[in-house]
């Protein structure tokens, strides 16, 4: 009762605000790093309020900073914040907030692409994969060509259950720029709908909680944010291995503007081509006259199952890659004619 009334209670004690220690230990913007820091207190708060209720929870922040977010983090009353940064330069910052939340936080210097979230929490964390999300977030706002990898990587870690989906259905809460949000989040038949919307809403609730627009950065980034929230779901829309149905909606959005069978095509070598983008429609039972934007996920769903039926009996087909024939053709053409690759096309 006493830890709870405690944990409750918790404030960061007065501190140099975000500019001050921008300022104080030079924190200039690195451009070729994307970095666009939020300085208002307010907004941060709002960010981590969509992450829900983080009294007593664990959170691994990426890409901290100067510390905007991380202080709204510390100020939800988090048990444990693990902050993993990159540049250097922000570390001596982030050792201040860590003075000033004594036990709280935990810096690593590192790349979050290789850290080993599963190693960075303790062990009576985990829940089951069917019960509630454990007490346990990720929040971030990262930059742009960072985050969209990443959730790419994280998405897959969902479907294998491991990374920080170790410990169960870990929530994330992160920044996107706002197209990347919107596609993340797009419906059956949105004009935004893309590859992302499948691969994310197959394996996630997916939810914008709002934009941020860019003036709100400093500096200012040429495109507004939106923050996104995701909820790994109990069972994966598609029950197919991860890099399959990434193959098949992948190949199904080479030809946005296409009708739907010109993608499948590209999933069976030229010989077998016609026959074998008959059989999986006729199988998923897909209308091929359907646009990719389209297709719901139970279409993606019956794709990806004729998909790896016609795979397991067609034995060498799981590696087929359309680009890679083309890249391999081209490469021919090009000896043949004296040109590179790079000249082809
Ligand atoms: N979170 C701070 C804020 O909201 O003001 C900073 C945001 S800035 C857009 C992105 C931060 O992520 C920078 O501090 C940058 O150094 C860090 N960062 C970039 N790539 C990273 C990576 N691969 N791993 C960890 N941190 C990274």
């Amino acid at each position: 009762m006493a830890a709870s009334r405690k944990i409750q209670s918790f404030r960061l004690p007065p501190l140099p605000t975000i500019g001050e220690i921008i300022r104080l230990y030079n924190l200039r913007a690195e451009k070729q790093l994307s970095q666009n820091f939020l300085l208002d207190l307010r907004l941060t708060d709002k960010i981590v309020r969509q992450a829900g209720n983080l009294k007593g929870a664990h959170v691994c922040e990426v890409g901290p900073g100067p510390g905007g977010l991380t202080r709204s983090i510390l100020n939800a009353g988090v048990a444990d914040l693990l902050v993993v940064e990159k540049d250097t330069r922000f570390i001596p910052g982030l050792q201040l907030l860590s003075e000033a939340a004594p036990g709280k936080v935990r810096i690593i210097h590192g790349d979050i692409r290789n850290y080993r979230m599963d190693r960075g929490f303790p062990s009576f964390i985990p829940r089951k994969w069917e019960d509630e999300p454990p007490n346990l977030h990720i929040i971030g706002n990262l930059p742009f060509s960072v985050s969209t990898p990443l959730i790419i990587k994280w998405l897959e870690n969902i479907s294998n259950r491991n990374g920080p989906f170790h410990f169960g259905r870990t929530q994330m809460t992160l920044t996107f720029q706002k197209e990347v949000a919107e596609r993340l989040a797009a419906s059956t038949g949105s004009s935004q709908r893309s590859r992302l919307s499948v691969m994310a809403q197959h394996l996630c609730k997916v939810k914008i909680c709002f934009t941020i627009p860019g003036r709100a950065f400093n500096p200012k980034p040429q495109v507004d944010v939106g923050v996104v929230h995701f909820t790994p779901l109990t069972e994966p829309q598609i029950q197919q291995p991860f890099k399959l149905v990434e193959k098949v909606v992948r190949n199904v959005f080479q030809f946005r503007r296409k009708r739907c069978y010109r993608g499948i095509e590209m999933l069976f070598p030229e010989a077998r081509r016609l026959e074998l983008t008959d059989v999986m429609l006729k199988t998923a039972d897909v209308d091929h006259t359907l646009l990719p934007t389209q297709l719901s996920i139970s279409h993606f769903r019956a794709l990806s199952d004729a998909y790896g039926r016609i795979c397991a009996e067609n034995p060498g087909l799981a590696t087929y890659e359309f680009r890679e024939e083309l890249r391999q053709k081209r490469l021919q053409r090009g000896k043949g004619t004296g040109l590179n690759d790079d000249d082809v096309d």
